[in-house]
């Protein structure tokens, strides 16, 4: 197993303390944008949109020194030495310890290239029979190509708003997720919290409502607003300015030299 700054480490996956509860196995990264200690930028979300300004794993513990380091340790095993890291990963899930169990991919960051989501396709589909395999994504216009058209059999996944593709989505018809501001909010808005357990973001009900973490300055922030609200009012303003720059253009024209 590979050796990492703090010694030898046993296991490639965590539990952190709510999922523990319900015996769920996690593959954390670091969330959205930032510097390795070798001075390489990073951003794992590029899909982030009005999300980012709200992420829970951009605040608090998961901000804590040896968090944020064991997460940029993952990423740098998957920027590094992604075979080394495909194969180590299958190996680990053959392990006991893994058997009925569900592995959360990513509870911060995201499938953030090609690459990287091909190697987890291939993990699942390599993984012992009653290893299962969940995530939230953003990574829509991706998962279109690379996981719709031919899914592992042990994979379910839950689009989750708040990101530049959500305009790709059928709200109507497509499993997804949206972040309201407390648990009536979303009730009142026909989704169905939650809560209790994290698997119903798969198992459950396909609007899946997710009432925002209880950090003050983030709740704050998000006012009253969803992360799809949030996103539709940054696609909205975008338009509008680029519709601005395509009017200017048309009223003053660039003169190209006669030749
Ligand atoms: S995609 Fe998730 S982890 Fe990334 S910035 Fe948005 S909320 Fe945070």
């Amino acid at each position: 197993m590979t050796d990492t700054k703090s010694g030898p480490r046993k296991w490639l996956l965590t539990q952190n303390r709510q999922l523990r509860q319900e015996g769920i196995f996690n593959w954390p990264l670091p969330a959205f944008a930032g510097r390795l200690d070798d001075g390489r930028t990073y951003n794992t979300c590029p899909e982030a949109g009005a999300c980012a300004r709200l992420c829970y794993a951009r605040t608090g513990t998961y901000r804590f020194r040896n968090v944020l380091e064991a997460h940029e340790r993952n990423l740098k095993m998957i920027l590094d030495t992604l075979d080394e890291w495909e194969q180590q990963m299958s190996d680990e899930l053959k392990h006991k310890r893994y058997q009925g169990k569900w592995i959360r991919l990513h509870d911060s960051g995201d499938f953030f290239s090609d690459d990287y989501l091909a190697a987890w396709l291939r993990i699942m589909r390599s993984a012992p029979d009653g290893v299962r395999f969940y995530c939230y994504t953003k990574a829509v216009s991706r998962f279109r190509r690379l996981v719709e058209p031919d899914p592992p059999g042990n994979f379910l996944w839950c689009y989750s708003l708040g990101g530049t593709e959500d305009y790709m989505l059928d709200l109507e018809s497509e499993r997804h997720a949206e972040v309201f501001h407390n648990v009536e909010a979303l009730e009142a808005a026909g989704y169905s919290d939650q809560t209790e357990s994290d698997l119903l973001a798969v198992l459950g009900p396909e609007r899946v409502g997710i009432p925002a973490n209880p950090i003050k300055h983030l709740l704050k922030r998000q006012g009253l607003e969803t992360f799809g609200s949030l996103q539709r009012k940054l696609d909205a303003e975008r338009e509008a300015r680029k519709q601005r720059a395509a009017k200017k253009a048309e009223a003053c024209p660039v003169l190209t030299p006669a030749g």
